[in-house]
């Protein structure tokens, strides 16, 4: 379940300047596509419209055939994950900021989320880096800590759908090897949309689109862009 369809998506923020227009692609349920291209060609407006916070204002945006525009605001939320580029956690634990939104989850199942993550050391432990929380359970946690807490409140979620939004990107190179291999296991058997600025880290998407001036530049395997570039 969760195919995505794009169809002949026309969008901008302001009529004068035209975002997106006619950008048409699918996500086959289970399958991984990259979207590539400079910044400011509109990528994560992409899910922007997937998440209905805009409406497309031309063509259609679908998940499994039904219009985004006829799906509850509720049902969108818990069909769709996200891990963002920075994740901004809350001033409690661990623990609490991998349960956020999932009230009925159980200490257990917080636990096997943050296990997979390989974050659990840290459950019972404050984010610091907020001043009131220079307590002996305070720590700052790095940015790779940051995303595999991120990583396992989508465990915890386990949604259909995943968005990738440029979610190593903040890292440093060992750090984004390391999360790559965490976002890999959880992309698996789910529809992702990966949001990426370089091509070199969307190796092993099903297929990557590169977005130029609105359109659809180029399209195919990692393979295919090398060899014709
Ligand atoms: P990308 O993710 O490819 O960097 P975005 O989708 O974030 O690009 O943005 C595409 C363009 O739309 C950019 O020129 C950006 O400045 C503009 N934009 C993004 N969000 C808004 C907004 N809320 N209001 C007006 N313009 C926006
Ligand atoms: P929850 O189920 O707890 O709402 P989500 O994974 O749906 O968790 O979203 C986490 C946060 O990321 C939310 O605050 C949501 O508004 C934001 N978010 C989700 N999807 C997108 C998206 N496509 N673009 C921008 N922000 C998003």
């Amino acid at each position: 379940a969760g195919a995505i369809a794009f169809r002949d998506v026309h969008f901008a923020y302001d009529p004068a300047r035209p975002i997106l227009k006619g950008v048409s692609f699918e996500v086959p349920a289970g399958k991984t596509v990259a979207i590539v291209g400079p910044s400011g060609a509109g990528k994560s407006t992409l899910s922007r419209l997937l998440y209905r916070f805009y409406d497309v204002q031309q063509g259609s945006v679908t998940i499994d055939g039904q219009d985004v525009r006829e799906v509850t605001q509720k049902s969108l939320r818990s069909a769709i994950g996200m891990v963002p580029q920075d994740t901004v956690l809350f001033n409690d634990t661990i623990g609490y900021n991998i349960r956020y939104g999932r009230p009925a989850a159980t200490e257990e199942e917080v636990r096997a989320a943050a296990d997979i993550a390989q974050i659990s050391g840290f459950i019972d432990h404050l984010p610091g880096g907020f001043k009131a929380m220079v307590g002996e359970r305070g720590l700052k946690l790095s940015g790779g800590e940051k995303q595999r807490v991120a990583i396992a409140r989508t465990i915890l979620k386990s949604p259909p759908i995943l968005i990738l939004d440029e979610a190593t990107s903040a890292l440093d190179t060992r750090t984004e090897q390391e999360i790559q291999t965490a976002l890999d296991l959880v992309s698996k058997n789910r529809t992702t949309l990966v949001i990426a600025h370089r091509l070199s880290t969307v190796v092993g998407a099903d297929e990557i689109i590169v977005l130029k001036d609105g359109l659809i530049a180029e399209r195919g395997t990692h393979a295919d862009l090398m060899r014709q570039t």
